[in-house]
C-alpha cells in the first residue's frame, strides 16, 4: 500500500550519488541469538543497511553529501572543503562524492600526520583528496584552517564550497528526510508497520531528517538515537533544532522535544572510545548475520539495541529497524 504515503518533495539541488533503496534485512539469526537472554519475548529485527550505500564503501553520509555536491554544484564550486577526525567517514565519503562530480576535494583532519595511512585515511589518500593535517586536537584551529584552505582557493581563483563537520545541517539531513521514505515503503511492501527505529547519533543529523521524514509521513514510530559524540541533553537539542528546520522544508509541523529520545547510556568514555558492550555487540552481529558493525558508532547504538531488547523496552511482535549507518572502514584503522 505504498500508494498511501505521500511523496515527500524537496526542491533543493541535489546530485545523485548511489542506488536506492538500500537493502532492508531481516535479521532472524540475531533474534535468535539475543532471544535466550529475552524471556519476555522478541521483536521482529530488521537491518536497514545504509552501509551498503553504492558510493565509496557507502555509510549514512552519502545521503547527506547528495544535497551538499547538489548546492556546491549549484554555486559553480570548483573545489570542496571539508574536515573531521583522522579516521572520518565523512570525509572519506565527501572525497569519494567529489571524485563523481569532478570537483577538487580538500579534506582539513585533525592531529599530525601519521606515518602509515589506514581505515578511512588511507581511502582519502585513494580518492584523491588533498589532505592537511592540523597538527593537534583543537577544534578552533581546526576551522582556522578550514578558512585559510579556502581563502587560498579563491586566491588562485577557484570557487571554494566549504561542508560542515559531518555534512550536518538542515541541507544534508533532507537525504535522511526521503530515507524514511523510503523505509516506511519498504516496511509497507513486507507487510509490516514500522514500531521503532533505533540508530547512533553523532552530530544528530540523521535522527532529525529520519524524525522530520516520519511524522511528515504520519509515522509516529519512536526513534531511539544512541548517542556516541555528546552528552544526551546536548545531542537532544541539536536533533530538535534541525529536524524542525527539516519539517519546515518538507512541509511539516512542528516538532516537539519529546519527539526526540536520545539515550546516553552507550556512550562510555565518549566519542571513538570502544566500549566493552559495544565489543561484544560487534561480535554478535557479525557471528549471526556474517554483518560488520564498527567500534566508533554503530556498535555502540547495537549495544544499546541489544540493551532495550533485553529490558524489554522493545515489545514482542514490533518491527523494529536498526539504521547500519555503516562506518566498517574504521575496523581497519
Ligand atoms: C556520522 C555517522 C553517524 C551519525 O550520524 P549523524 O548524522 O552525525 O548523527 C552514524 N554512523 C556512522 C557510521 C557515521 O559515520
Amino acid at each position: 500500500m505504498a500508494e498511501a504515503y505521500q511523496t515527500i518533495e524537496v526542491r533543493h539541488p541535489r546530485f545523485p550519488l548511489a542506488t536506492f533503496p538500500t537493502p532492508l534485512e531481516r535479521a532472524q539469526h540475531l533474534e535468535a541469538a539475543l532471544a535466550p537472554g529475552t524471556p519476555g519475548g522478541m521483536p521482529r529485527i530488521y537491518l536497514k543497511r545504509d552501509d551498503l550505500l553504492s558510493l565509496g564503501m557507502g555509510g549514512n553520509k552519502v545521503r547527506n553529501l547528495e544535497f551538499a555536491i547538489g548546492q556546491a554544484l549549484a554555486e559553480s564550486a570548483t573545489e570542496v572543503v571539508t574536515s573531521g577526525r583522522q579516521q572520518s567517514n565523512h570525509c572519506r565519503l565527501t572525497a569519494a562524492a567529489c571524485a563523481r562530480a569532478g570537483l577538487g576535494v580538500h579534506v582539513v583532519l585533525s592531529g599530525r600526520e601519521p606515518a602509515s595511512f589506514t581505515g578511512n585515511l588511507l581511502l582519502g589518500r585513494l580518492l584523491g583528496a588533498t589532505i592537511h593535517f592540523v597538527g593537534s586536537d583543537d577544534r578552533a584551529a581546526r576551522q582556522q584552517m578550514v578558512s585559510d584552505v579556502a581563502r587560498e582557493i579563491a586566491q588562485a581563483h577557484g570557487r571554494p564550497y566549504v561542508i560542515p563537520v559531518g555534512g550536518s545541517d538542515a541541507r544534508g539531513a533532507l537525504g535522511h528526510a526521503l530515507a524514511a521514505e523510503e523505509l516506511l515503503r519498504q516496511c509497507d511492501a513486507l507487510g509490516e508497520r514500522l514500531g521503532a527505529l533505533v540508530l547512533a547519533t553523532a552530530t544528530g543529523g540523521t535522527q532529525a531528517g529520519m524524525l522530520a521524514g516520519l511524522r511528515r509521513l504520519g509515522s509516529d514510530a519512536p526513534i531511539y538515537g544512541f548517542a556516541v559524540a555528546k552528552s544526551a541533553p546536548e545531542l537532544a537539542f541539536d536533533v530538535l533544532r534541525m529536524a524542525n528546520e527539516v519539517s519546515r522544508a518538507i512541509g511539516g509541523r512542528p516538532l516537539q522535544a519529546p519527539d526526540v529520545i536520545v539515550d546516553g547510556s552507550c556512550l562510555g568514555e565518549g566519542y571513538g572510545a570502544p566500549t566493552l558492550e559495544g565489543q561484544r555487540a560487534i561480535e554478535v552481529l557479525a557471528r549471526s548475520e556474517g554483518v560488520f558493525a564498527d567500534p566508533v558508532y554503530t556498535g555502540k547504538a547495537l549495544a544499546g539495541l541489544f540493551a532495550f531488547v533485553r529490558e524489554g523496552r522493545l515489545r514482542p511482535g514490533d518491527c523494529v529497524v536498526f539504521l547500519h549507518t555503516g562506518g566498517t572502514p574504521a575496523l581497519f584503522a
